[in-house]
C-alpha cells in the first residue's frame, strides 16, 4: 500500500494559551476535508484544551517529549500514560533540541521510543547530524548509529507505530533548508537502515518525514521525492495559512 502523507507540526515552546485554541482550531478547520494525515504538538500545558478543541476533527494530538518510565518519582517528566490520557496519539521522541540541547543519548531515547509504544502511542523518531558531521562525510554513518542504538528491540509490530524524522540539525529553525536531492539521498539511507534492522516490509511501510526549515514555498520539491513521505514543520507550524498550505502541498503531492 502507498505511504499516506503526513504533515506534523511542532509548537515547541511557543503560544500562549488563547493563541493555542485559535491555532488548532484554524488547523481543524482546513484540514477536514484534507487527504493527508494531519497531527499537531503543542506544549504540554496545552495537550487538554487543545484535545478539546479538536475532539470530531481529523487532526492528530502529539506531545513533544515524553519520560521514558511509566510512572514514579521523577519530578518534572510525563508519563506516556498521561499523555495518553490528555488525548494524544503521538509523541516526538528524540528532537534535536532534546538530543543537543539537552544532551539526550541514543540509549534513552530508544527507553523513551519503548515506553510511549508500550504504553500505545505513536513515535515521531528524530533523527538528524550537525553541520559539521555533514560537511566530513559522517551523514550516512551518524543516522546508523542514531537508528540502531535508537530503535534497538523495537518489534515489527512496534514500528508500524513509528514514523522517523530525518531532520538535520543545520536546517532547523535557520532558515536554511535540505535541497531536495540532499533530502532524497538521506530517506533513502533511512530506507535502507530499516530493510537491514526490520526487514522489507518495514522498509517500505514506515513513513519518514523530512524536517527543518519547511515552509510553503520549498515543500512542493521536498514533498516531490519518492522517499520524502511529508514534513514536521517547526516555524511554519505557528500561522494557520502557513501550516495549512504546507498541507495542501503534500495533498497535492500525495501517493495515494
Ligand atoms: C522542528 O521543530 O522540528 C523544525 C523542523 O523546525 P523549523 O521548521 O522551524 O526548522
Amino acid at each position: 500500500m502507498p505511504r499516506k502523507k503526513f504533515v506534523a507540526g511542532n509548537w515547541k515552546m511557543y503560544t500562549n494559551l488563547a493563541q493555542a485554541r485559535e491555532l488548532a482550531s484554524g488547523v481543524a478547520q482546513g484540514a477536514q476535508h484534507s487527504t493527508v494525515n494531519v497531527a499537531i504538538f503543542p506544549p504540554f500545558t496545552w495537550l487538554l484544551p487543545v484535545a478539546e478543541v479538536l475532539q470530531g476533527s481529523s487532526v492528530s494530538l502529539g506531545a513533544q517529549d515524553c519520560a521514558p518510565e511509566k510512572e514514579g518519582a521523577f519530578t518534572g517528566q510525563v508519563s506516556p500514560l498521561m499523555l495518553l490520557d490528555a488525548g494524544c496519539q503521538y509523541t516526538l521522541v528524540g528532537h534535536s533540541e532534546r538530543r543537543h540541547g539537552l544532551n539526550e543519548s541514543d540509549d534513552l531515547l530508544n527507553r523513551k521510543a519503548k515506553s510511549a509504544l508500550t504504553a500505545g502511542l505513536k513515535v515521531i523518531f528524530c533523527i538528524g547530524e550537525l553541520l559539521n558531521e555533514r560537511d566530513t562525510n559522517q551523514t550516512e554513518s551518524v543516522l546508523l548509529q542514531q537508528l540502531s542504538t535508537g530503535l534497538v528491540g523495537l518489534t515489527v509490530e512496534e514500528m508500524t507505530r513509528v514514523c522517523i524524522a530525518y531532520e538535520p540539525v543545520w536546517a532547523i529553525g535557520t532558515g536554511r533548508v535540505a535541497t531536495d536531492q540532499q533530502a532524497q539521498e538521506a530517506h533513502a539511507f533511512v530506507r535502507k537502515v530499516l530493510r537491514g534492522m526490520f526487514g522489507e516490509a518495514v522498509a517500505m511501510e514506515t513513513t519518514i518525514l523530512y524536517g527543518g526549515s519547511v515552509k510553503p514555498e520549498n515543500a512542493g520539491g521536498l514533498l516531490a521525492q519518492p522517499d520524502v513521505d511529508g514534513a514536521l514543520v517547526g516555524g511554519a507550524s505557528l500561522k494557520v495559512e502557513s501550516f495549512l498550505a504546507i498541507v495542501q502541498s503534500a495533498a497535492t503531492h500525495r501517493a495515494d
